[in-house]
């Protein structure tokens, strides 16, 4: 008889583990707190709008077409993706931003006019991002953190220097003007920590975003959410909503007996859980934890995040698909979020304004808008300092693009640190995960198998390889690999 595998949430990473399971012979079923799947990448609509809740950059196609590749399907198969042109805009004050666009000639082009040699100085740096790309995203991300030997390969001896110098630190010496070295350290923030944090090796993140391109999949990123979804229940995967995991029940060998849902007591040959792996562990009696509360206390956690979904009765203007605006001082910010916790007082923003290319996602005649302003994790939360801090980016926002939208919101929800914790279990209301530091990287990250419970596993953004859909979905992968080796 098939073995189970019960998966406790519905994110990227539990999405990719059960398709890899089922396809191996598991009998696999997934359970999801909330009403809906798709974890932080879950979708609301609301008259006529609709809403990606968390991501929204599509990067990295070739690890999502790798992802079905491994079931003899193409995206394509699922979703339409288009590739943005202009990828993305950085707003820098009202009369200055820069467009990176979706072909890299153009952007060596748009570099050289800003800088003397912008052109010669990029090439260079892109021909190592990509030389580091090709190792760590085709190679080392695909490798479970079971021990450190793991990084050791002829390519990686050479490139040993990168992993103790850091991104901001190259950006610096290589470049003068200050606009291009804020648009060249962005790509790391999405590994959770600030570009001086972050080693020279990520710089593949730069490649990932000048050399493959920002993509759109039709109806949103919930498009994936639902192909993942098609793509298990065709291999026989069952999903189970509403369905809070409240407790791992352990027997006296130090197996897995089963876990506690909705007041039922369900067995399983193992547990994988995708939920935030700090949750997952007070799920256990103490003494099948791995790691204690001062183990987590001290690491360096991804930002929280305050978002504003809303709705405008009109098109805007001056604004493309994403956009960055890095208008106030970025290290300001980046102290606010990891050195000193408090609330910015002139805080950077991202919006992205989806309806501009993908109409169907507003009414006609409508825009819909997804504004973020990351937080340190923790941060006191309160109606108020939402509001404070819409009515902040919101001006700031019609003086950059010279427009007036505050009359034309005809909807506008917000979500914040507490809701992170409150929907998702977020460990200090992380939106992504555990950051991607020297010291947080590979082998040194919260291992994908429990040391002390035999049929226990982990997946997802707070373990190997880390923060965003690409890793979540390598990390659902590596985890069934560990699970089929051990079984
Ligand atoms: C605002 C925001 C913007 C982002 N932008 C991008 C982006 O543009 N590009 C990108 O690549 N990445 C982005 N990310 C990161 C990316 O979304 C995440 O890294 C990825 O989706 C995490 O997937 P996961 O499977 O690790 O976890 P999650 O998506 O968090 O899934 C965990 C699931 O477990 C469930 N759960 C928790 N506790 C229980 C329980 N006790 N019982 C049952 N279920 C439980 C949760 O409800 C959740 O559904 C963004 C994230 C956020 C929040």
């Amino acid at each position: 008889m098939a073995k189970t595998v019960h998966i406790i949430g519905s994110g990227f990473s539990s999405l990719s583990a059960a398709s890899y399971l089922a396809k191996s012979g598991y009998k696999v079923k997934v359970f999801e707190k909330n009403a809906s799947i798709g974890g932080r990448a879950r979708q609301f609509k609301h008259e006529g709008f609709t809403f990606d809740m968390g991501p929204s950059w599509y990067w990295m196609p070739d690890v999502f077409e790798r992802f079905f590749g491994d079931f003899g399907k193409k995206p394509e198969d699922y979703y339409k993706l288009d590739k943005l042109n202009p990828g993305y805009k950085v707003v820098f004050s009202e009369n200055n931003s820069f467009e990176v666009s979706d072909n890299l000639d153009e952007i060596y082009k748009a570099f050289d006019e800003k800088e003397t040699d912008g052109a010669k100085k990029l090439k260079k740096f892109m021909d190592n991002a990509k030389s580091n790309y090709d190792i760590a995203i085709k190679k080392l991300v695909y490798k479970p953190g079971e021990s450190p030997l793991e990084l050791v390969t002829p390519a990686t001896v050479g490139k040993v220097g990168e992993f103790f110098s850091n991104i901001s630190r190259d950006v610096e010496k290589d470049f003068e003007n200050n606009d291009l070295k804020q648009i060249l350290k962005f790509p790391v923030l999405f590994l959770g920590a600030r570009p001086q944090d972050t080693p020279s090796f990520y710089s593949f993140m730069n490649y990932a975003d000048f050399g493959l391109g920002t993509w759109h999949p039709k109806g949103g990123f919930f498009s994936v959410v639902k192909a993942m979804k098609e793509l298990a229940e065709s291999l026989g995967v069952e999903f189970q909503t509403n369905a809070t995991i409240e407790k791992i029940d352990v027997n006296q060998s130090g197996r897995v007996k089963g876990i506690q849902v909705n007041g039922e007591t369900l067995t399983a040959d193992y547990v994988l859980s995708g939920a935030d792996y700090h949750h997952t562990e007070t799920l256990l009696d103490e003494k099948y934890r791995q790691y204690s509360e001062q183990y987590w206390d001290k690491k360096v956690f991804a930002p929280s995040s305050l978002l504003f979904y809303v709705g405008f009765d009109k098109k805007l203007k001056n604004v493309n698909h994403h956009n960055l605006f890095f208008d106030v001082d970025f290290n300001q910010h980046a102290d606010d979020i990891y050195k000193t916790p408090k609330w910015p007082k002139e805080p950077l923003f991202y919006a992205n304004f989806t309806s501009l290319t993908d109409p169907d996602t507003a009414p006609d005649g409508c825009e819909n808008g997804f504004f973020l302003i990351p937080l340190a994790p923790d941060i006191n939360d309160t109606e108020e300092l939402r509001e404070q801090y819409f009515h902040k980016i919101i001006t700031r926002f019609e003086k950059l693009t010279g427009q007036s939208v505050q009359k034309n919101i005809i909807f506008k929800k917000s979500f914040c640190a507490k809701d992170f914790k409150n929907d998702y279990n977020s460990y200090k209301g992380n939106a992504y995960g555990m950051a991607n530091t020297l010291l947080q990287t590979a082998f040194l990250r919260p291992r994908l198998k429990s040391k002390k419970v035999k049929n226990l596993y982990f997946t997802g953004q707070l373990t190997v390889p880390g923060p965003g859909v690409p890793p979540a979905l390598i990390s659902g992968k590596l985890v069934s690999e560990l699970i089929k080796k051990y079984d």
